[in-house]
């Protein structure tokens, strides 16, 4: 069990913390992933600090710069599904915010935690991908910005070392004219479940509205990463806005997906049925609120 619990006002200052405690110090933020881990007896013998970021004022905005959103890590899934700035120009990772776990959870857990824990089918993280994210890592070579992607390792695996590297910020660009997103999500209760199926999406298109320009299509858990849908996007991308069009989608996400049973949630056949139906509804939203 950790024996120091540190604030820094920083990110400098976070990872002077790390340094000085070699390995043996963790970043924590709103903890609802990491003291469970704690409780099932995780850490024990590599934990002796905790570094708590969230009083670091950079890590706790979202900002708009020219066209780009900028989410800090330590952003709660309240501060998302609050902003009118990511209800208007990034509807999925809104509504992704919206559906997580209970309002207690939601005020506390963040973006960021919800990347670095690197489920597959963390909303946040699915929310983002559709939004085609960058993260931006600080460490001892400084800061860099990376495609998000480039994080998840495999199921519960980030390639962000907590015990040496902050993760400070998400960015993407805000969707603008005939651009439109959703997500579309199945639980097997509406408060506190993982998704058995989640998706979202995030279209362009044509001045006229009749056809899809780009697509993005998020899907977990399919993989054992966060999933992006490629041939679909390459498929959707110059075809005409139909429902013909959206069914055939549903059915290309489906050949290029490869859920599994989970004996809490759901068979992997059922899974597979439900990829057709999200991806189908969720582009039909997305087309609306670009439309
Ligand atoms: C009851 C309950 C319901 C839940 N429901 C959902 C749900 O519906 N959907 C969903 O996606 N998730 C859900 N979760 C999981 C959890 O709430 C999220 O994954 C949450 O976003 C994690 O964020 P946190 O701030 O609590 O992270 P923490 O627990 O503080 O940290 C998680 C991990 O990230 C590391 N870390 C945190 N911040 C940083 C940073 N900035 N840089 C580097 N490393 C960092 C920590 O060291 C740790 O390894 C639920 C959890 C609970 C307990």
């Amino acid at each position: 069990m950790w024996q120091e619990y540190l604030f820094p006002a920083s990110v400098e200052e976070a990872l002077v913390m790390l340094a000085q405690w070699n390995g043996r110090a963790r970043l924590i933020a709103g903890g609802t992933d990491l003291v469970l881990e704690f409780n099932e007896g995780k850490h024990e013998s590599t934990v002796d600090c905790l570094v708590d970021i969230t009083r670091i004022p950079e890590l706790k905005e979202i900002t708009l710069e020219g066209d780009t959103i900028i989410v800090g890590a330590a952003v709660t899934f309240r501060q998302l599904d609050d902003s009118p700035l990511i209800r208007e120009r990034a509807t999925v990772l809104a509504e992704a915010a919206h559906a997580v776990g209970s309002l207690q959870i939601r005020n506390v857990a963040t973006l960021g935690g919800n990347v670095v824990s690197a489920f597959p089918a963390a909303d946040g993280s699915l929310g983002l991908s559709a939004l085609d994210a960058e993260a931006e890592i600080a460490d001892s070579q400084g800061r860099r910005w990376v495609p998000l992607e480039e994080l998840f390792g495999g199921p519960g695996q980030s390639r962000i070392d907590a015990t040496a590297q902050v993760l400070t910020a998400l960015r993407f660009k805000a969707l603008g004219a005939r651009e439109g997103s959703a997500y579309e999500r199945l639980a097997r209760r509406r408060a506190l479940a993982l998704p058995i199926l989640a998706c979202g999406v995030a279209v362009g298109l044509s001045e006229d509205g009749n056809t899809f320009q780009w697509a993005r299509i998020s899907l977990g858990p399919v993989a054992p990463v966060p999933f992006r849908a490629r041939r679909t996007e390459e498929f959707l991308a110059g075809a005409k806005v139909s429902p013909e069009t959206m069914a055939r989608a549903g059915e290309i996400a489906l050949s290029e997906s490869h859920p599994r049973t989970s004996l809490l949630r759901a068979s992997k056949e059922y899974r597979q049925e439900m990829i057709k139906v999200l991806v189908r509804r969720g582009l039909e939203r997305a087309v609306k609120s670009g439309g």
